[in-house]
């Protein structure tokens, strides 16, 4: 990519175009995954890896974008934004890169956040030989938030029910109800799956064949969609007084990880997970560990604030929403759908130059961090 071009992009083709010819100009070693199915203009989907650096690394940072589609556009600049600055800040020794782009290409080419099979891939990594979580608030809720049509008297029903619940349950039940993943209802909200979905599968194969000769794995896993205007949230999954909390800390400040400070930035406190990425490439690695080699990882989930702040709780949901009626009700070639789609993208990326620019700069400082953490930690031993 020629410098000055934006990183940013206004489509799936031209992210991945944008993303391997950055990759191109640093001399990485690229690798296409094929997804088998096509993008909604009959281009290729596929995940797009790139290594930078020693093949033979000790300590390896993975960095990871799209696991929820559309906020790809975000990840992907991000990705190609430090791909840019490399070009003349070469990595520490013993460091190597690896850029995961566009985990779920489908979603990501589509413009949704979910896979083909409305999968959240960030619900979805776990063992479903065993029962899955339950989540029996969302049973309750789910008819409610899945309504025929949006118009106004369809969301004033939605907000009716949403408030009879909250009543009787609280708003963070709400909140986590929706939003911690269910497994019951392949058409609602968060989906965890009922097996593996394509882009888990295919992450844990990159895992398996990249990372199996490094030490320690530094993870970045960049997302967008919270309210604000491009400031970072850092969503750490190892749990507090962990070396690996602690690590992370060292490299982005441990105010940045401290549940006070992300509460205050998410807006409310976090809801339940399980089946998260980080956690299933953690099990992987430590699968992949013996009693002379273990690989660790320390990291977290980035998030870049974008959305405009919802006007009234009509909007809370919306997005989301908007999503699953395309999905399920409307179809993704509805009449509505190119104003859909242009608002969930303003969700998750604003074609804002301000934002783009801030998203873009604080993309290179938290790789860089984390870089400068990984180098230190190569050399720990
Ligand atoms: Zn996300």
């Amino acid at each position: 990519m020629s410098p000055g071009l934006s990183p940013f992009s206004g489509s799936y083709r031209e992210a991945r175009e944008k993303f391997i010819a950055a990759a191109h100009m640093v001399d990485a070693s690229i690798s296409v995954i094929p997804h088998p199915l096509r993008g909604p203009l009959g281009e290729q989907l596929a995940i797009d890896t790139a290594w930078i650096g020693p093949p033979d690394a000790r300590t390896v940072l993975l960095c990871i974008s799209g696991v929820h589609g559309a906020e790809g556009y975000a990840g992907s600049a991000a990705q190609i934004s430090w791909l840019t600055h490399h070009q003349k800040n070469p990595l520490p020794a013993d460091v190597a890169v690896l850029l995961v782009h566009g985990a779920n290409p489908w979603g990501f080419a589509h413009g949704l956040r979910g896979t083909e099979d409305n999968v959240d891939i960030n619900r979805n990594w776990l063992d479903h030989d065993n029962p899955h979580p339950a989540n029996p608030l969302y049973a309750e809720i789910h008819d409610a938030l899945c309504p025929q049509d949006l118009s106004p008297r369809s969301i004033d029903a939605m907000l009716d029910a949403g408030g009879r619940f909250v009543q009787q349950h609280g708003q963070w039940a709400l909140e986590d109800a929706i939003s911690r993943g269910q497994f019951t209802h392949p058409d609602g909200y968060h989906f965890g799956g009922k097996s593996p979905a394509w882009s888990t599968s295919q992450l844990a194969q990159i895992v398996q064949t990249r990372l199996r000769k490094a030490r320690h794995v530094a993870y970045v896993d960049f997302h967008s969609g919270p309210v604000g205007d491009g400031e970072t949230i850092f969503l750490c999954f190892s749990p507090e007084g962990s070396a690996a909390h602690a690590r992370a800390g060292q490299w982005w400040g441990a105010d940045a990880l401290k549940p006070k400070t992300v509460e205050q930035q998410w807006g409310s406190p976090r809801p339940t997970r399980h089946g998260i990425v980080f956690w299933g490439i953690e099990d992987l690695l430590k699968s992949m560990s013996d009693d002379i080699r273990q690989i660790d990882i320390a990291g977290a989930v980035v998030e870049f604030c974008s959305a405009s702040p919802r006007a009234n709780t009509r909007y809370v949901m919306r997005v989301p929403m908007l999503e699953r009626w395309m999905r399920f009700v409307g179809g993704l070639d509805c009449d509505e759908a190119p104003a859909y789609l242009a608002e969930i993208r303003e969700n998750y990326a604003p074609r804002r130059a301000s934002w783009e620019a801030k998203v873009a700069r604080a993309a290179i400082d938290v790789l860089d961090r984390a870089i400068k953490g990984a180098a230190k930690w190569s050399q720990e031993g």
